[in-house]
Parts: structure tokens; C-alpha cells; sequence
């Protein structure tokens, strides 16, 4: 466990979360968590549970929250406003909606139009099946990035790994148009692939290429305890596969385009990640541990129960300009 000397520790002080060491390792007390928010001030939110895709990979199922707390995979749109409003006045600069689909949540948009006029960054992670013309009508001005996550352009790629909706993966014809469409409304652009054992192989950079994305983050598929167990040992990667995908596609760095790759390690405790819920949770154990609602003990007591390396998190990238 990455252990640090708490702050308050070191002027002599204790505090209720400090060890008889004067350790801080997984309970971050109130006053480094307001340093811990300075040092990773980037948020993911994954406000809405369901998804219209099944990707057998997928780190964010959250089928064990809909289970055990939050029948419905997301909360009503009053206390999603109210989450992002509370993340907001504790100090992150910027927040990115995820899901399942975020774009599948009615009120997206109202929480991307609250979240910039808060002062915050604002990004989304999609699947890019609900990205219209209309949709960014309705955040024009307001959303500074999107993530488009394509893993392959190849169909049975695609079908093998579950990224198929409606039955059918989106062709690169309509994957280069919602590219455009985006670019064309001012979005900033992201590409995400995962590298599985589907897709280890292919070279993807002639179609990054064409999409000219500003980042293209490439990680590692990660097993999740609790979240892909039923198909991660046929989908998993050796670290030596995952580093010859990079090496297979790295000419788009030529093209100016910033190759982002996460292996497990890099993606482990550096990200700050609230669930559908509205909890902090970290992945540090191997699954996921939440914490209480922000909501009832506030960010700050409950960004104290999930464990974050602000050193991983710079290591990986995670401040750059955005
Ligand atoms: S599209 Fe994203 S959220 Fe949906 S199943 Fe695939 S990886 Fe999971």
C-alpha cells in the first residue's frame, strides 16, 4: 500500500483517520483531502448505469450497484445536479460524464450546462450511438471535450468484444461522421480504445489518422473483480501485448496526434471516480470500494474513504491542457 506522510501529522498533529504511525494510507483526512482535490482537480462521474451496448470488457457495469443500492443505475436528476454542484464548490476544475451511456441520461446536458457555469471543464466518455446534431445543440458552448471509445473498425472485432448496438457495430463511415460532427460543433476530441485479446493485434492508426482526435488513450484491459468477471480471462492482454498494440500504432505520433497508453497499473488509484450512486470509489482493492454519498457527509469526508495517487495520476498524464 502507497503510504504518505499526512500533513497534519507532520506539524504534530492528529486527526480521527490518522494512525497510531501517523500514516495516512487509505483514509485521507479532511485537511489532505483539500490538498488531494488541488493536486488530481479532474472528476469522473459516472452518473447513469445502463448502457445500450454490451462490451464484455466493460470496467463500469455497475451491475453491483444497481443490485445492492440504486435499483434504477442512476439517480434522479435533482441530486445529479447536486452532486455535480458539491464536486464543483470542492475545488475540481474538471469533469467528465460517464456511464454505462451517459448520453443516455435525459438530463445530461443540463448537468454539462450546470458543470460549466460552475467553472468546470466539462468531457464526456460515449459510445458515440446518441451523438446528434440536436443533442449538441443543446450543449453548444458548453462542452469542452468527448471521448469517442472505439476499439476496432473491424466488425467481427467488434461483435466478438460486445461493442454492437442494436446488433450491429457502427461502420468507420459512421464513426468518421459523429468525428466530424463533434469537431464541427467545437468539441474538443478524445479516441479510447481498450486493447483485448480481440483487438491486440490490429492496427487502428490509419483510421486514427483520419479522425485526427487531439489524444488517443489506449489502455490495457483491466480486470475488475465484481465488474467484467464473466468474460475478462478470455479477454485479458500480457503487458508485453499491450505494449507491441502501441508499437504497431505509434505512427500517428508523427502526426501530432498525443498517445496516451494506460497499462493496469497506470489506471489503478489515479482516477477520482464517483458512481451512479453519487460515492466516491477507487480500484485499488481489485473491485470496486465506494464510499459514503457525497451527498450526506460531503466531498471532502467521503473523498477520504477512497485511496488516490496524485503522483499516478500525474505520471499517467492526467493534467494537461484541457
Ligand atoms: S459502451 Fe462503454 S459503458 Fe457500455 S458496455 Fe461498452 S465499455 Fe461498458
Amino acid at each position: 500500500m502507497e503510504q504518505q506522510i499526512c500533513l497534519l501529522a507532520a506539524y504534530g498533529w492528529r486527526c480521527h483517520f490518522v494512525c497510531a504511525e501517523h500514516i495516512v494510507c487509505n483514509n485521507i483526512c479532511l485537511f489532505c483531502s483539500m490538498k488531494i482535490i488541488q493536486r488530481v482537480p479532474s472528476v469522473n462521474y459516472h452518473l447513469w448505469q445502463p448502457c445500450n451496448m454490451k462490451c464484455g470488457f466493460c470496467f463500469a457495469a455497475f451491475d453491483d450497484v444497481r443490485k445492492d443500492v440504486l435499483p434504477k443505475g442512476h439517480l434522479p436528476k435533482n441530486q445529479s445536479l447536486e452532486v455535480v454542484g458539491l464536486l464543483a464548490e470542492a475545488g475540481f476544475k474538471k469533469i467528465n460524464f460517464a456511464g454505462g451511456e451517459p448520453l443516455l441520461c435525459p438530463w445530461l446536458s443540463k448537468l454539462i450546462i450546470h458543470a460549466h457555469d460552475l467553472g468546470m471543464t466539462t468531457s464526456i466518455v460515449t459510445n458515440g450511438t446518441k451523438i446528434t446534431q440536436q443533442w449538441l445543440d443543446s450543449v453548444h458552448g458548453k462542452l469542452g471535450w468527448a471521448a469517442l471509445s472505439v476499439d476496432s473498425v473491424n466488425m467481427e472485432t467488434n461483435q466478438s468484444i460486445g461493442r454492437v448496438y442494436q446488433g450491429k457495430s457502427l461502420s468507420i463511415d459512421q464513426i468518421l461522421q459523429t468525428t466530424a460532427l463533434l469537431k464541427n460543433n467545437g468539441v474538443r476530441l478524445k479516441i479510447n480504445t481498450v486493447v483485448c485479446s480481440k483487438n491486440k493485434t490490429e492496427v487502428l492508426s490509419s483510421f486514427i489518422e483520419k479522425a485526427m482526435p487531439e489524444r488517443w488513450k489506449i489502455f490495457q484491459v483491466l480486470p475488475v473483480k465484481g465488474q467484467n468477471d464473466a468474460r475478462i480471462e478470455e479477454m485479458k492482454v500480457s503487458e508485453d501485448d499491450f505494449l507491441n498494440y502501441i508499437k504497431i500504432n505509434e505512427s500517428v505520433r508523427l502526426k501530432g496526434i498525443v498517445m496516451v497508453p494506460e497499462a493496469n497499473d497506470d489506471m489503478t488509484d489515479s482516477y477520482i471516480m464517483v458512481d451512479p450512486a453519487g460515492r466516491f470509489f477507487d480500484n485499488s482493492g481489485g473491485g470496486y470500494k465506494y464510499s459514503q454519498a457525497i451527498a450526506s457527509v460531503g466531498v471532502r469526508a467521503a473523498i477520504g474513504q477512497t485511496k488516490i495517487s496524485a503522483e499516478k495520476f500525474l505520471s499517467r498524464d492526467g493534467l494537461y491542457r484541457w
